[in-house]
Parts: C-alpha cells; sequence; structure tokens
C-alpha cells in the first residue's frame, strides 16, 4: 500500500500534465485557426477599400499586435504587401525590429520579399491558409522571383553591375569599429 500510493500520484501527476499538455496544444490550435480566420478576412474586405486580396496579423501568445491587409496601389508603394506593413506596425507598437516571440498569420505564402521580412524580423512562426499556387491562379505568380534568386546575379533579367573598387567609402569596416552600433 506505501508503494501503492505514491505510483497513483505519480499516475495522477503525469495524467494532468498530460491533460495540460494537450489542452494547451488545441488551445494553441483555435488561436491559429482564429487568428488566420481573422488574416483572410482582412484580406476579403481589404478588396473592397482599393487594396489586394491579402491580409496578415501579428499576434504574441494569445494577444493580436497588429494587422494589415496589402496596400500596394492605395499608398503607391510596391512593398506594401499585408506582411511587409504588419511587421512594420507590430515593430512600431513594440517599439523593437525584433520579433522572435511573435506568429505572423497570413491569408497566403509569402512572397521572397516578405519571406526575407520574417527572417530579419526574427519571427519564428508563419501560418497561411492559402499557397503560391493559390495567389498564381489570381494572377499573382511570384514563381519567376523565386527562379531569379537561384541565379548567378549576372544570369538574371534585371540587370546586376558589381562594381568593388567604388570610393563612396567602406561602410563594413566603420560599422566594425562604430563603438555605439546595435547589432540586429
Ligand atoms: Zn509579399
Amino acid at each position: 500500500m506505501k508503494e501503492f500510493i505514491p505510483v497513483c500520484k505519480t499516475k495522477y501527476i503525469f495524467t494532468c500534465q498530460f491533460t495540460v499538455k494537450i489542452y494547451l496544444i488545441f488551445n494553441s490550435m483555435d488561436y491559429d485557426r482564429l487568428f488566420l480566420n481573422r488574416a483572410v478576412g482582412i484580406a476579403v474586405s481589404g478588396i473592397e477599400e482599393g487594396g489586394g486580396p491579402f491580409g496578415a496579423v501579428i499576434a504574441r501568445g494569445n494577444e493580436i499586435i497588429a494587422e494589415s491587409n496589402n496596400t500596394v496601389v492605395l499608398a503607391r508603394d510596391p512593398t506594401a504587401h499585408a506582411e511587409i506593413n504588419v511587421i512594420r506596425k507590430a515593430s512600431a507598437i513594440l517599439g523593437t525590429h525584433n520579433l522572435p516571440d511573435c506568429t505572423l498569420y497570413t491569408s497566403c505564402e509569402p512572397c521572397p520579399m516578405c519571406l526575407g521580412a520574417v527572417y530579419w524580423s526574427g519571427i519564428r512562426k508563419v501560418v497561411y491558409a492559402y499557397d503560391r499556387m493559390d495567389a498564381a491562379s489570381a494572377g499573382f505568380s511570384d514563381k519567376f522571383i523565386y527562379d531569379e534568386i537561384m541565379l548567378d546575379a549576372s544570369s538574371r533579367h534585371i540587370l546586376f553591375l558589381h562594381i568593388p573598387d567604388c570610393s563612396g567609402g567602406e561602410p563594413f569596416k566603420r560599422w566594425e569599429e562604430f563603438e555605439d552600433k546595435i547589432s540586429y
């Protein structure tokens, strides 16, 4: 009996921990779906306002920090994709350029530009609804850019001139020497 009680307790604690873990996993999944639905809803409602059919939300834990739709045409800004907009907003709201605790919910798989922005922002989780093939079927193909990335700079469709012996200064050397720099 003396041995039986501790075993029961251990089993009970293990069961509780397991239940809590399962609950958290499902709870997290619910929030993923909730915030993703929100991002898709923003994409849909943004169309009527002149935006492209893309929406994004940044959340930290169970809290939405920022949300945006695509405003390329409205803002006359080719970089105003929903993901870029929302990363800028969240960074301003949280007062940091680094968002490792945040999750990006986006109506569509990020394009190469936004994918780069996700990495630069330190975001560690991306949840998306539609993929690049869905986007391509709506006229938003980014296959060309993905293909270009794989090429040597000299083989790309845009002219890339590498002129290493410029005389404007040595920014990397200056950066290395600069004592007050904030590394990122
Ligand atoms: Zn993008």
